[in-house]
C-alpha cells in the first residue's frame, strides 16, 4: 500500500519462564513493529509483582536507554506496540495496562475491536465506574474487577463472554501468563517455545528473530494457562456454540509480514498466490514489466511476474527513512508527501508498457499522486493491479479504516476509478478467486466483511 491508509490495531508479545524476560520482549515488538507504531510498552513480573515501561513512539524510542530495560527485572513478561483504532493516540491509551484489584496485579495486551464496548462502558459508567482510558481493552479489564468469580482464569473467561468482536489477548499475573483468542478467531494469536520458556505473539516472525519453535495456534475460542505446572486449556462455554471462523483476509493481503505464519499458512505463499490469479484474472497482454509497490506489494508483484512471464523489474525506490509523522516544510503543490517517500526509475520505466501491482486501494488519493509521478518517467502505458477485491466497507474488528462514503470503491465504478487514477487498465482481484487460492475447507473461515459488507456482529451505536 502506497500510503498506510489501513492500520492494525496493535501487536502483543508474551513469554514465560526466561531469566532475561524483557529483553526478549523487547526484541520481539521489534520484529512486530508493523502492527503498531504510535507507543509501546513491557510489563515484567519477577513472580511477586509487575513492573511496567510503557511510553509514545516507537519500539526503538521507547526503550531507547538500557536503563529501562535494566529496570525491568523478571522472568515473565507481555508486550504491546499500538496503533489506535478506538481511542486517541496519548500515553493514557497505551498498552500494556496494568491494574491492581481483589486478586492482586494483572497486565493486559490486546489486539483487536470490541464491537460492544461503547455500550457496556456507557452502562459502567451510569453504574458510577471510572475510565482513564477511552480504549475498549479497559472495558474488559473492568469486567474483571467486577467479576465474582473465583479464580483469575474465570475471572477472564466471565469477563470475555460478555464482551463481542475481536480480540487476541493476554493476561499478566505475577505468577502466570494466559493467552485468548475471541471465538471467531479475528486475530492470530500463535504460541511458541524458547528452550525452557514459553512465548505467544501475534507473529511468528517475532519467533524466528530469537530462535524460538512454533507449537501451534490458539484455537479460536481458547485461553491458555501457562504456570509452573504447564499449560492448561480453556474454553468459554458460550463459544462452544460459534463453529463459523472469521480470520481476517486482510492479515494475508498487507498486514502480516510475508515471512510469518498464520492461519495455519506463510503468508509469503498466500499473497504470491493472490499475484499469480491476479495474473489469470486480469492479464495484460504486450507488458514488458510487473512493479510492485514496495514494500508491501512486492510479493503479490512477484507472484504475477511469474504466472503471467512479464519480467519483474525494480521500478519504484522507496525511501525508508520517512516516518508517519512527515510535516511539509513549504506549502507545495507538488505532491511532496509522495515523492518524498518514493521516487520511479526512468531507466526502467522510460518507454515501457508497466504493470504496476497494489495489494489494495482505500481512498485512492495517494494513488492517483503515485501515478502522476510515474507518468513523470515517460512509460508507454500503466496497467494498474490490485491483488485483493474492491474495499467497500469498514471494518468493526480491529482496522482503521476510513468511513463507506470515504473509500473510493464503494462511491466509483472499476472504470471511474481507472479514469481517476489515469491508468490505461485497472483490474481488481474477485472475492472468488481471492478465496480459490485457499483450502477449500478454509474458505468458510475467513472475514470478507470489508469487500462485502458481511459482518459477523454489528457494532453498538
Ligand atoms: S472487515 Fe476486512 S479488515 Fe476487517 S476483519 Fe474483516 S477482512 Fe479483516
Amino acid at each position: 500500500m502506497i500510503q498506510s491508509n489501513l492500520h492494525e490495531q496493535c501487536a502483543v508479545f508474551g513469554i514465560y519462564n526466561h531469566p532475561n524476560a524483557a529483553e526478549i520482549t523487547y526484541l520481539c515488538l521489534y520484529a512486530l513493529q508493523h502492527r503498531g507504531q504510535e507507543s509501546s510498552g513491557i510489563a515484567v513480573s519477577d513472580t511477586r509483582a509487575i513492573t511496567m515501561h510503557k511510553a509514545m513512539g516507537l519500539v526503538s524510542q521507547v526503550f531507547s536507554s538500557g536503563e529501562v530495560l535494566a529496570k525491568l527485572k523478571g522472568i515473565h513478561a507481555v508486550g504491546h506496540n499500538r496503533y489506535s483504532t478506538t481511542g486517541s493516540s496519548t500515553i493514557v491509551n497505551a498498552q500494556p495496562i496494568l491494574i491492581n484489584f481483589k486478586a492482586g496485579q494483572i497486565a493486559s495486551a490486546h489486539n483487536g475491536n470490541l464491537t460492544n464496548a461503547l455500550n457496556l462502558r456507557r452502562q459502567m459508567e451510569k453504574d458510577g465506574s471510572i475510565f482513564m482510558s477511552t480504549t475498549d481493552t479497559e472495558v474488559i479489564m473492568h469486567l474483571l474487577a467486577r467479576s465474582h468469580r473465583s479464580t483469575i482464569e474465570k475471572m477472564i473467561l466471565d469477563s470475555l463472554s460478555q464482551v463481542q468482536g475481536a480480540y487476541s489477548m493476554l493476561f499478566l499475573t505475577p505468577a502466570a501468563l494466559y493467552g485468548v483468542r475471541d471465538p471467531r478467531g479475528v486475530r492470530p494469536l500463535i504460541l511458541g517455545k524458547l528452550g525452557d520458556s514459553w512465548l505467544l505473539s501475534s507473529e511468528t516472525c517475532a519467533f524466528d528473530l530469537v530462535g524460538a519453535q512454533i507449537v501451534r495456534e490458539i484455537e479460536p475460542g481458547e485461553m491458555i494457562k501457562i504456570d509452573e505446572k504447564g499449560i492448561t486449556s480453556y474454553t468459554v462455554p458460550l463459544f462452544e456454540r460459534i463453529k463459523n471462523h472469521a480470520h481476517c483476509i486482510f492479515e494475508y493481503i498487507y498486514f502480516s509480514r510475508p515471512d510469518s505464519f498464520v492461519f495455519g499458512n506463510n503468508v509469503d505463499k498466500i499473497r504470491r498466490k493472490f499475484g499469480r490469479q491476479l495474473a489469470v484474472e486480469h492479464p495484460c497482454p504486450g507488458a514488458d514489466a510487473v512493479i510492485g509497490i514496495p514494500d508491501s506489494a512486492t510479493t503479490a508483484a512477484l507472484g504475477y511476474a511469474e504466472e503471467s512471464g512479464v519480467k519483474f523489474d525494480i521500478g519504484l525506490i522507496r525511501n525508508h527513512y520517512v516516518g508517519r509523522t512527515f510535516i511539509h516544510p513549504v506549502q507545495s503543490g507538488r505532491d511532496l508527501n509522495v515523492r518524498i517517500k518514493f521516487n520511479p526509475v526512468k531507466g526502467v520505466i522510460k518507454g515501457k508498457n508497466i504493470v504496476l501491482v497494489d495489494d489494495s486501494i482505500v481512498r485512492g488519493t495517494t494513488m492517483k499522486k503515485l501515478v502522476n509521478l510515474m507518468r513523470t518517467a515517460e512509460p508507454a502505458s500503466i496497467h494498474l493491479r490490485i491483488s485483493s477485491p474492491p474495499i467497500i466497507c469498514p471494518c468493526f474488528y480491529g482496522i482503521d479504516m476510513p468511513t463507506k462514503e470515504e473509500l473510493i470503491a464503494s462511491v466509483k465504478s472499476v472504470e471511474e476509478i481507472r479514469k481517476d487514477f489515469g491508468v490505461d487498465s485497472l483490474g481488481y482481484l474477485s472475492i472468488d478467486t481471492m478465496l480459490s487460492v485457499l483450502k477449500p475447507e478454509e474458505r468458510g473461515n475467513f472475514c470478507t466483511a470489508c469487500f462485502n459488507g458481511s459482518y459477523f456482529a454489528e457494532p453498538s451505536t
